[in-house]
């Protein structure tokens, strides 16, 4: 959805570049191409350069509708783009732009209710952006979509790549959804390899922040694991699960990576295995269900697709 520029007086168009990192005059400029020059068309006003053109004709973001037994899912953005730059992921490649507003992650789910006449029953915040990095949008469309749209909280799953104050202020929040943590390796150096976000926020400190998260709210916390090969479906990456996991509440998602081009990192041939080999050994898992591959509509591949038919990235 498109904010409707024409009615914007000379503050707001100074504000908006201001927020799209330009300089303030270019305001002044937008104001007159608006109003002066009745310009209807962001290409034809000459004096912006094409990539501020692009930006101010909107950014494209993705929502993907999975269709289930149980009903229709909707996987939802909360960013144009990502700044958490994991390595695998194809929606941090060109950084993050802006965050979304919480009517703008309302949206996806009411157009895709109109654009399909269905109506969503699960919504799993696993689009493009860190959700925990834009909390307060996320935390008002969590409660508008449970209740305004209807969606019950447990319905409702949020993923994330382990913003440790984000997790504890979720705890405090009294919502029943279900927590995703994305991990994709049970050592900590290999861990920050894939997901530099690690960094700042170690694997210990993180289990520990899950731990408590669970103690708080009694949500079993889902952990996200993307089998790449040779890099971590190791054995000593499987005993390293059954380690973290044997016995737990906890529930661990493995995936299989959508190999993104201009990126090494290759799909693992051991899934079935290491999913087998886990259940023996007590570990609640299961494998997540591949879809979209076909169309791309794969962790940020739609929108990458899109963007890159327009401008080279
Ligand atoms: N930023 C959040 C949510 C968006 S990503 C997060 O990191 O959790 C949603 C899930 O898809 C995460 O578990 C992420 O690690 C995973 N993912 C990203 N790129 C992937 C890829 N190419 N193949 C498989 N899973 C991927």
């Amino acid at each position: 959805m498109k904010e409707n520029i024409f009615g914007k007086d000379i503050n707001a168009c100074e504000a908006l570049m201001t927020e799209l990192g330009e300089a303030k005059y270019r305001g002044k400029q937008l104001y007159q191409w608006l109003y002066q020059k009745r310009c209807e068309n962001f290409s034809e006003m000459t004096n912006f350069s094409s990539a501020l053109r692009e930006k101010l004709d909107g950014q494209y973001i993705e929502a993907v509708l999975m269709h289930y037994e149980h009903g229709a899912s909707l996987c939802v953005s909360t960013q144009v783009g990502c700044n958490m730059g994991c390595k695998f992921c194809a929606s941090t490649r060109g950084g993050k732009i802006r965050d979304l507003t919480a009517g703008e992650i309302l949206a996806q789910i009411y157009l895709a209710e109109k654009d399909e006449n269905l109506r969503i029953s699960n919504v799993v915040i696993m689009g493009i952006g860190e959700p925990l990095e834009n909390y307060d949008a996320v935390i008002k469309f969590i409660r508008i979509a449970n209740t305004g749209f209807g969606i019950g909280q447990r319905k409702i799953s949020l993923s994330t790549c382990g913003i440790i104050p984000g997790i504890e202020a979720l705890a405090e929040e009294n919502l029943q959804i279900n927590l995703a943590i994305s991990l994709h390796s049970v050592f900590a150096e290999r861990r920050k390899q894939l997901m530099p976000i690690a960094n700042r926020y170690d694997f210990e400190p993180l289990m520990e922040a899950c731990r408590a998260y669970f103690k708080k709210t009694g949500r079993r916390i889902t952990y996200e694991y993307a089998l790449i090969d040779g890099y971590n479906d190791r054995d000593e990456d499987i005993t390293g699960l059954i380690k973290l996991l044997k016995g737990s509440q906890n529930h661990l998602n493995l995936i299989g990576l959508n190999e993104v081009q201009e990126t090494p990192y290759k799909e693992s041939p051991r899934l079935s295995y290491i999913l087998g080999v886990l259940e023996k050994n007590g570990v609640n898992v299961t494998m997540r269900r591949k879809m979209g591959r076909d169309i791309d509509a794969a962790c940020g591949q739609l929108r990458k697709k899109r963007y890159k038919d327009k401008v080279s990235l």
